[in-house]
């Protein structure tokens, strides 16, 4: 016997999707078969039960093997290690719940440390240039219902958020766009010809780290002012024809990825960006979207905004307020600045992400690694702490990249005697606050 849910949120990438149907066995502790998912997000809950799955801490030993501690030891560890450290950081939150990282922003303004998110090495741009010159934005469901031009600038969803095209962006008939591919242009812009570009009516391929002068010869021309004959590469008719295109349509959005973000210029790319988006506005309605990688990433932008008013690299150090200084405060310069004595990476991988410099000082200071599952990070922990699988042992909400908070459900029960996030993070309070007082 077996019982299907439905309505369920993929906790994989930043599309979360909403829409997947989980077979669960009759007790509820096996996952059978996962509809309406792609191949990325099915093996987030088909693979919950696989075989070698972690179930308790795990601490390194001197010769480099890894023992099996109980979560009381682990919890006292990172609370001892909080304690001591003049300088903690704490990095990732972009796979776990909102509810989780108010928790740990609680542990972490008890015991002074520095909140950091994966924007730190992804779209932290992006929010740097929203900071600096707003952003005109809508909804994905707005996406789906209204848009007519779509444009995908340095990101290739085929690959990063594969359900992205046929929810929202090109495939999909809405309320307004009853032909659904049919009706809508879109553009491409990259340095390379990617699996995305296939799917577009026009690919303009950008000479690599020519995106600022590519969007301001967009701007030009959408002002009526004259460009060069070839800009980044791109002559001057094809430029002045996408620009046409985007001038006509009813409704356009342009998204943007780790391509523009990442590129030479940077916020710099996301700010004229932004300001081409504004320009559209003159002539037809237009907005614009990070696609943001991880499932819940923007979710931490969002409560560290709410908490601290700052979305990524937030300094709690001095306790009575929060700084915020990309550059001094984020999470790769105090690494290879060796500014940290402790670390804690929960959520996220900083040995997959992070340079060789940021990654190898991680490995010379007490650590811990708060994850589900084992990776780059866990393998240079002192500790690893396995928690329940967020949005699909436990409940929780977390954000879509376009900013519209979606509740994810429980499918299964997690294993017995495994610790939540928030329960985790609650009993590490607690011993902190044991060990400090009121300090
Ligand atoms: S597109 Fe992203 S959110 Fe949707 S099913 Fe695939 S991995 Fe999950």
């Amino acid at each position: 016997m077996s019982k299907v849910v439905t309505d369920v949120t993929c906790p994989f990438c930043g599309t979360l999707c909403d829409d997947l149907e989980i077979t669960v066995s009759d007790d509820g502790k096996e996952i059978i078969d996962c509809q309406n998912a792609c191949a990325i997000g099915s093996e987030k809950f088909l693979h919950v039960r696989k075989e070698g799955r972690v179930t308790r801490p795990r601490k390194r030993q001197p010769d480099g093997s890894y023992k099996e501690i109980s979560y009381d030891e682990a919890i006292e560890y990172t609370a001892q290690m909080l304690a001591k450290a003049k300088k903690t950081l704490w990095y990732g939150w972009a796979s776990t719940s909102c509810e989780a990282m108010a928790i740990g922003h609680k542990v972490a303004e008890k015991a002074g440390t520095i909140v950091d998110n994966c924007a730190t090495v992804c779209h932290g741009s992006s929010l740097l240039a929203i900071q600096d010159v707003g952003v005109p934005s809508c909804t994905l469901g707005e996406v789906k219902n209204r848009a007519d031009r779509i444009v995908f600038w340095g990101c290739n969803p085929a690959h990063a958020h594969p359900r992205h095209m046929s929810r929202y962006s090109i495939f999909p008939r809405g309320f307004f766009t009853t032909k659904g591919h049919k009706g809508r242009k879109i553009i491409c812009v990259d340095c390379r010809y990617t699996d995305t570009a296939k799917c577009a009516d026009e690919f303009i391929q950008v000479e690599q780290g020519y995106d600022y002068e590519l969007l301001d010869a967009f701007r030009t021309v959408a002002r009526g002012q004259p460009i060069p004959d070839v800009v980044g590469g791109v002559p001057k008719e094809k430029i002045i024809s996408a620009v046409n295109t985007l001038k006509e349509g009813r409704f356009g959005v342009i998204f943007f990825g780790m391509g523009l973000t990442h590129t030479l210029g940077r916020n710099h790319n996301i700010d004229i960006a932004i300001n081409l988006t504004r320009d559209l506005n003159d002539f037809t309605k237009f907005s614009i979207i990070a696609m943001r990688g991880h499932w819940n990433v923007t979710g931490s932008g969002q409560v560290l905004s709410w908490q601290y008013g700052f979305p990524y690299c937030v300094d709690l150090t001095r306790r009575t307020h929060a700084r915020y200084n990309p550059g001094e405060t984020s999470s790769v310069d105090l690494l290879r600045r060796k500014e940290v004595d402790a670390c804690i990476c929960i959520a996220s991988d900083i040995g997959a992400h992070f340079p060789i410099e940021a990654t190898r000082h991680m490995a010379q200071i007490p650590s811990v690694c708060i994850d589900p599952h084992i990776n780059l990070t866990t393998e240079i922990s002192d500790v690893h702490i396995p928690v329940a699988l967020v949005g699909v042992e436990v409940e929780g909400c977390a954000y879509r990249m376009d900013n519209v908070p979606i509740a994810c459900r429980k499918v299964v029960e997690p294993p017995e005697g495994m610790l939540t996030d928030e329960e985790l993070l609650e009993k590490v309070y607690d011993r902190l606050c044991e060990i400090m007082g009121d300090a």
